[in-house]
């Protein structure tokens, strides 16, 4: 009998090391990773950059809290904020812990610079957001699974259909600080909004003097073929959260990046993490920002998205009736009448490649970046294969 609480049902695949794009189970069995810890593994198992980063900073020193400075912490966060194009960073270690800070610090900008009335602050969330698992998160969740016997939830969020731009505008009033989006929506099923529509939230949220908070957890750091999915929607939030990747899949590292005008309403003894910008985590942090600085896993991420999207769409009626997504990122609903995500993603380990099933029938497959185009096209025709065998046209 299994000692894990039973908080999850994954695949009967247990993994021992892992290399690039691939893992290897205890059976020395191997297997293409396509989904890459949900993006947190953007640049594969074992980048020799980000393990070399890890290691050295392993013998120097890995925590002192946030009571004394440490030499790694300062550089990290000017290095990320550059990327941004932001001036500040407030680093943590879980996505959740993100949006949990980016909830505060919006909430703080509310009641000290717009003037919203004490304790009267709204935020505004999009049906179908995934925004992490703490309890004030899941109570702005509709999914139902994430909320049944949590209760009872915070107050304090509105949600709107997503990518409907009237709705949110009639949702806005005096109370709002802030409207917080996922520029795609990656649990919910990768799904891509209008491309109107997070130009249009920009505009109206810098019209009414609202804050724009893009959750990038899972889109941002080159999955999309950008740094973030606000560039490819041309679009700059006032604030950016990062989580997953930016941990380079060793260490959890998150951050909330802004300009000083919104992130400095945070005063010493406000806010704060044991755990949040320590050395180990500010080397591994900053070594994925280098990795990034180039340019060259989003320019990757984006050749290699095409070559999976014009695969995908060739099974359109082939077992699959969707495929949404953008860069190395794909959504791809199964015919219902075929069989279940969950089946389709159990015959694709048996074949080697791994990928995990959201909401019934969709799939997802997000692959390290660092993954091969052969490779890549060995996973697509290893999907056909399943479909096929399970009675598709
Ligand atoms: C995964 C995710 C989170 C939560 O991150 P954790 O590290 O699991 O807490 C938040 N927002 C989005 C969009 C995510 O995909």
């Amino acid at each position: 009998m299994s000692h894990l609480a039973h908080n999850y049902h994954p695949l009967e695949v247990t993994v021992e090391s892992g290399e690039g794009a691939w893992v290897t189970d205890v059976t020395g069995r191997r297997y293409l990773d396509c989904l890459a810890a949900y993006s947190a593994v953007n640049f594969g198992h074992g980048h020799p950059a980000l393990v070399a980063a890890a290691k050295a900073q392993l013998d120097r020193i890995t925590l002192t809290s946030r009571a004394f400075n440490n030499d790694q912490l300062e550089p990290f966060a000017a290095a990320l904020a550059a990327l941004a194009g932001k001036d500040m960073v407030l680093p943590m270690n879980t996505g959740a812990e993100a949006v949990e800070s980016a909830i505060k610090v919006a909430r703080a900008w509310g009641y000290r610079v717009k003037g919203v009335p004490a304790d009267r602050a709204t935020i505004i969330v999009a049906d179908g957001n995934f925004h992490g698992r703490t309890t004030t998160i899941i109570s702005f969740s509709n999914d139902e699974q994430a909320r049944a016997d949590f209760g009872p939830f915070t107050p304090g969020f509105v949600s709107v259909p997503y990518g409907d731009i009237a709705a949110l505008e009639a949702a806005i009033d005096d109370t709002t600080v802030a409207v917080l989006l996922e520029p795609i929506q990656g649990e919910a099923g990768i799904i891509v909004p209008p491309a109107e529509y997070l130009p249009a939230v920009r505009a109206l949220t810098t019209e009414r003097n609202v804050l724009f908070i893009a959750d990038e957890i899972q889109s941002g750091l080159g999955r999309t073929g950008a740094t973030f999915q606000c560039d490819n929607a041309g679009v700059v939030p006032d604030l950016y959260l990062l989580g997953k990747a930016l941990g380079g899949g060793i260490v959890p590292v998150s951050a909330v990046v802004g300009n000083a005008d919104i992130l400095g309403v945070l005063r010493p003894g406000e806010h704060g993490s044991t755990f949040g910008g320590n050395p180990l985590a500010s080397a591994v942090g900053h070594a994925v920002v280098d990795l990034l600085a180039t340019g060259e896993m989003q320019e990757r991420a984006r050749m290699l998205g095409e070559r999976l999207q014009a695969r995908l769409r060739l099974l359109l009626g082939h077992g699959i009736v969707a495929v949404r997504g953008a860069g190395l990122w794909a959504g791809i609903d199964v015919d219902p009448g075929l069989a279940t995500g969950r089946v389709v993603c159990e015959k694709l380990a048996e074949r080697g490649v791994l990928a995990k099933d959201t909401h019934g029938s969709t799939i997802r497959l997000a692959p390290p970046i660092v993954v091969s185009p052969e490779d890549l096209d060995w996973a697509v025709d290893q999907l056909e294969a399943v479909l096929q065998e399970l009675g598709a046209a």
